[in-house]
């Protein structure tokens, strides 16, 4: 099939790419020239483990190309996929303008049957909206089907060529069938393809998004609850998570929920609801709880600090908003650094893979290296912010040797707090401090 892939993001790439290694003719498109010089040089945009080499087989086989011309790449394609951001707008909503741009490129280039998918998040009605935008355009025929995408960050050939499900909202039973072909390589283990209606595969990735970051808020506020009463959240989260109904995933306490998805996901099912005159109470709690989670490690660090942090050095460790990518948005680690920034510290951090993304956030205001040990030098405290593999046996007594004052807030509860405090160190984790 020859597809075009309309935004060449961390979806629309992995998507691109995963398509042309089944066998599938695709052209990636987007308007950022940049991108595309450096996809056609050889080079890759995003870090995402696995993709590089994926896309040099591609386009060695000459299955995958890159390309600013959207116009062209709609125009030689039957099946084209809109894949483009749907950030959040000023009100909470998912501004839909970069799809809607695209349905209106795709309605100004029709020249025969085309099936547009949308593959971004979008908000329940768009794929009629998409529909509306192009039927103003031509006379041509098209279906618009909603396709929502699963794939996390980090994992995200995996998720695309194993996933658990596929979901596809299609009015129209051939479109849905070509859907089906597309599709059919991912799911040879008999994982389901789920055909609903557009409204209902639409909500489908909100609800799951938003019920999984309802488990993360969930668990951050046990584990406030635990640092309270003296339990440790570690074992709460053992004795909990061996309980078939609620299963291990998505149990951890952190420093909050960040990235691409989650926040923006949530506030547009809470505006959604609004919208239909429905107050989405949990939602909007899930909202505050994983705001107030960004702040409570530095509430932790000022209370060891008897409220004065100016003139202390912090070493950060871990940028990105979760681990195996280099997506800094939403990341909590810029709530953190900018809290402790504005009370007069100084903080060098380190990242495997996300320091020239978070140098277009946070410029020359903190150092970076990219060997932890360099960052723990002189530090009066180590801030664990994302749980890199890299971070997780470090040696301690070297670490030690290097710091000012051997003091350890655990942002992601990698580290045993008894091993730590054996070894010396004053260790805060997040819902871990009875030291039980
Ligand atoms: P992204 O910001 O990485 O990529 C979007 C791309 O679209 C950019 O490269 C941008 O230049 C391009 N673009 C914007 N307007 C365009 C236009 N008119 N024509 C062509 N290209 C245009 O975004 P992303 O993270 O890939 O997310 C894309 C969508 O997928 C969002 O709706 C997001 O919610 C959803 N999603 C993301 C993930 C994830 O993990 N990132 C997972 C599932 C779903």
């Amino acid at each position: 099939m020859r597809i075009a892939v309309i935004g060449t993001g961390y979806v629309g790439l992995v998507v691109g790419t995963c398509f042309a290694e089944t066998g599938n003719t695709i052209v990636c498109a987007d308007v950022d020239q940049k991108k595309i010089d450096l996809l056609n040089g050889g080079g890759i945009p995003i870090y995402e483990p696995g993709l590089e080499e994926l896309i040099r087989r591609n386009v060695a086989e000459e299955r995958l190309s890159f390309t600013t011309d959207v116009a062209q790449a709609v125009k030689d394609a039957t099946v084209i996929f809109i894949a483009v951001g749907t950030p959040q707008g000023d009100d909470g909503s998912a501004d839909l303008q970069y799809v809607l741009a695209v349905a209106s490129t795709i309605g100004e280039n029709m020249n025969g049957y085309k099936l547009v998918v949308d593959k971004s998040t979008v908000p329940v009605g768009t794929a009629r909206k998409v529909a509306a935008t192009i039927a103003s355009k031509t006379s041509e025929q098209f279906d618009v089907v909603s396709n929502p995408e699963f794939l996390k960050e980090g994992t995200a050939l995996d998720d695309f060529m194993k996933p658990d499900r596929v979901v596809i909202g299609a009015d129209d039973p051939r479109a849905a069938e070509i859907m089906r072909e597309l599709y059919a390589p991912f799911v040879r283990t008999n994982k389901p393809i789920l055909i609903m209606d557009p409204e209902s595969a639409e909500l489908t990735k909100y609800a799951a998004n938003s019920l999984l970051a309802t488990r993360i808020s969930f668990m951050n506020e046990i584990a406030q609850l635990c640092d309270r009463v003296g339990a440790s959240f570690s074992k709460v989260r053992e004795g909990i998570g061996t309980d078939a109904r609620l299963g291990t995933s998505f149990l951890f306490a952190g420093v909050g929920y960040g990235g691409s998805c989650f926040p923006k996901d949530v506030r547009a099912v809470a505006k959604t609801a609004r919208d239909h005159d429905f107050e989405f109470k949990i939602l909007d709690a899930v909202v505050d709880v994983n705001e107030r989670q960004k702040s409570y490690l530095v509430e932790k660090v000022m209370r060891h600090y008897g409220g004065d942090v100016a003139g202390k050095r912090f070493a950060v460790w871990g940028l990105s908003f979760k681990p195996r990518t280099d997506d800094m948005r939403e990341a909590p680690s810029l709530t953190i650094i900018n809290a402790l920034l504005a009370a007069g510290a100084t903080i060098v951090a380190t990242d495997p893979e996300a320091i020239e993304e978070a140098k277009r956030h946070l410029g020359d205001r903190i150092g970076y290296t990219n060997k932890p040990m360099e960052a723990a030098d002189g530090a009066n405290a180590l801030l664990l912010l994302t749980e890199w593999n890299e971070f997780r046996n470090p040696d301690f007594d070297q670490l030690k040797g290097r710091m000012q004052e051997p003091v350890i807030f655990d942002g992601r509860n990698v580290y045993s707090p008894a091993r730590v405090r054996e070894r010396g160190f004053t260790y805060y984790g997040i819902g871990n401090d009875s030291g039980k």
